[in-house]
């Protein structure tokens, strides 16, 4: 049966490579809505390729030209268009390859609209995990995660019982500047920050990368989707990034899920769920690469790390600050206006200064979104 889709972020890097998916299997899935911030010439290139029902353009400036140029299709604009499209019922799934906090609200409205959701927005779920979790069950929809550490996670608990779990150990390949002493941190470049030895992503994912935010971001993601105590998810720095993920169980046997890293492959097993399906993309060759390496995380040079297991054990609001706080200054050092060391003491700053909410609710979190911009920007 074919699976109808909903593509957010359809000209980024996840969205690119799920339309590739998408591409190779057209009886299992059709494209029914696709959105994009900015690129409005790949949106209308891939309208013409999977004839959609409906497109937006985020950015507003851009709309008349995609307007004339897709005649027989609905197009929608602004964030307004993007969220009533992430609201629409009329699909099956809704893939969520937003950049950032702007993903969170569209996660959101498709739970709310009974839609499953495959998820690579992982700022959703550190945001706003609690709401999402109970939305989730009131709904009866199904949250499959993109992310290729929780996609590693994910397949190796297959069939086994919670209460087996002794730790999840959440894999990363410490970035470009794993073994840069931390004396240089200081001159750290955007090129070079931007330069992944292994994963090709968007911007802000690779500053993250660099940073090691993305793995304390992944750990609160990990939290959320997999219900367990912060204390059983640990980090373990892999610089091959073959082993995606493991779980070790109370018996000390330990799963593993490997595989090149190539996103391709955890977008589609989002969307193929619980089958696998065949494709001849390159194939994993151990003999090949010879040695899998493991070390432990450099706490003291990738502050960001403690800083997203603070946040998460303070639960509340702390996280939504942590989150936020994040991305603005990284965007700021992606402008070159503050240093690569400024990223974590700028986020420090704004969890200091925020006024702490226990339980808080979309609207709460949609504020605090706001406070936290502004802050980091006159910071
Ligand atoms: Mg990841």
């Amino acid at each position: 049966m074919t699976k109808q889709l909903s593509v957010l972020g359809s000209t980024g890097s996840i969205g690119v490579n799920a339309l590739n998916v998408v591409r190779s299997y057209p009886d299992h899935f059709q494209l029914k809505y696709l959105s994009a911030q900015s690129k409005a010439d790949l949106l209308i290139e891939q309208a013409h390729e999977f004839s959609p029902k409906a497109v937006v353009i985020g950015d507003e400036s851009q709309f008349k030209t995609v307007r004339s140029a897709l005649p027989a299709i609905e197009v929608l604009k602004g964030r307004e268009g993007l969220l009533e499209l992430a609201s629409r019922d009329d699909v099956s799934t809704m893939l969520n390859g937003i950049v950032g906090s702007a993903g969170m609200e569209p996660t959101i409205l498709s739970i709310r609209a009974g839609v499953d959701v495959a998820l690579s927005n992982k700022e959703s779920l550190v945001m706003a995990g609690d709401l999402i979790n109970r939305l989730l069950l009131e709904k009866g929809v199904n949250l499959f995660p993109v992310d290729s550490e929780h996609s590693a996670i994910w397949q190796c608990l297959t069939g086994e019982a919670k209460e087996d779990i002794k730790r999840l150990i959440i894999t990363g390949s410490g970035g470009p500047f794993r073994t840069l002493p931390w004396e240089q941190f200081n001159k750290i470049t955007v090129a070079e920050a931007l330069n992944h030895p292994n994963w090709s992503m968007g911007k802000k994912i690779s500053i993250d990368s660099a940073t090691m935010m993305n793995k304390g971001l992944e750990v609160i993601e990990a939290y959320w989707l997999f219900d367990l105590p912060v204390e059983k998810i640990n980090i373990v720095i892999h610089p091959q990034s073959i082993i995606h993920s493991m779980v070790e169980f109370v018996d000390g046997s330990v799963k593993a899920q490997l595989g090149l890293p190539d996103m391709k492959i955890p977008i589609q097993y989002a969307l193929s769920y619980p089958r696998h399906l065949q494709q001849d993309w390159e194939q994993l060759d151990l003999a090949e690469i010879g040695s899998l390496t493991f070390e432990k995380p450099d706490l003291e040079k990738f502050k960001c790390i403690q800083l997203a297991f603070d946040a998460l054990e303070a639960g509340g609001s702390q996280p939504v600050v942590l989150n936020v706080a994040n991305e603005e200054a990284v965007y700021r050092f992606l402008k070159e206006e503050i240093p690569f060391t400024a990223i974590p003491e700028m986020i420090t700053k704004a969890i200091k200064a925020h006024d702490f909410l226990e339980h808080p609710d979309l609207d709460d979190i949609l504020a605090l979104e706001k406070w936290t911009q502004a802050f980091i920007q006159r910071s």
